[in-house]
């Protein structure tokens, strides 16, 4: 769940990231001007005590603090965007804390938000707990997709904590994280990002037992590739069977808890048959 950890190519678009011009749509305030100054103790270890030397920004639900103003700049613009449009998307209560984004520059400091994922990985992104940390460095190439996706893991978390179901939490990461990413890089850099899905052979699939009560990540990196794409794909059935306006309720009831996805889409949503075989045919 806090983690990004997509090998599955899906969001698998890069570019050089200093083609982008800096949008800076918020702006950069002292650390005493922010609202909220409760960081968690890897924040907190991240800045080193030093606030100053950071800089910081704040906007409706959204603090964000970067080792670099450009980064600052860029970042915020693109977080602030993205969690409304998840926000849109789910239709989820407001906020009640702001969502908190750490971008980080140096290797070193990068070392330190790996170590207290739980989840470890190829990730240079990573959701601690309505925290997002992600690593970006002027000039490298960089994951469009990777702060969509931690930031639908923010959101979900602050709305709704741990009681979202595995499969549900990271396959609203890989869905929404893309579309509300792709959309964003479209609109505001011109930039249209493709996905690259590797295949999958049919035998590697988990069975829908599997996937369904999954609670924790497979270990096997392989497997969980699978997994990811697994609950990319069952999103994306969903969305197109039920419309992207009934997202929202479904997930709600999902989280609601008390009955499976397949009984709350016979018994609430009048479907006679769920295959979800039908996710994984495209
Ligand atoms: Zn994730």
């Amino acid at each position: 769940m806090n983690q990004s950890r997509r090998m599955l190519g899906l969001g698998a678009v890069f570019a050089i990231a200093s083609v982008l011009a800096a949008q800076a749509a918020i702006d950069v305030v002292p650390w005493r001007q922010l609202s909220d100054r409760n960081v968690s103790p890897l924040g907190r270890r991240l800045m080193r005590g030093n606030t100053r030397a950071w800089f910081h920004a704040e906007s409706d639900h959204l603090i964000i603090h970067a080792a670099q103003e450009p980064l600052l700049s860029e970042s915020a613009h693109e977080a602030q965007w993205c969690l409304m449009e998840i926000g849109r998307w789910l239709d989820l209560p407001a906020l009640e804390k702001p969502v908190r984004v750490f971008v980080v520059k140096s290797s070193h400091d990068w070392a330190r938000v790996m170590q207290a994922a739980t989840h470890g990985g190829d990730g240079v992104a990573a959701h601690l707990a309505g925290e997002v940390f992600i690593r970006r460095v002027p000039d490298e190439e960089k994951r469009y997709v990777d702060l969509a996706h931690e930031l639908v893991h923010a959101r979900l978390y602050l709305a709704f904590g741990d009681r979202i179901p595995l499969w549900l939490d990271e396959g609203l990461a890989e869905y929404l994280g893309w579309r509300v990413a792709a959309a964003y890089y479209r609109q505001h850099r011109e930039l249209h990002l493709v996905q690259e899905p590797a295949p999958v052979d049919e035998a590697q699939w988990m069975t829908w037992e599997q996937f369904f009560e999954l609670r924790d990540y497979p270990d096997d990196p392989e497997r969980n590739r699978i997994f990811y794409r697994q609950s990319y794909q069952v999103i994306r059935f969903l969305v197109e069977r039920l419309g992207e306006e009934h997202l929202g309720p479904f997930v709600r009831q999902v989280i609601a808890g008390g009955q499976s996805a397949e009984q709350l889409l016979r018994d609430e949503w009048g479907w006679e048959t769920v295959d979800w075989d039908e996710a994984l045919t495209n």
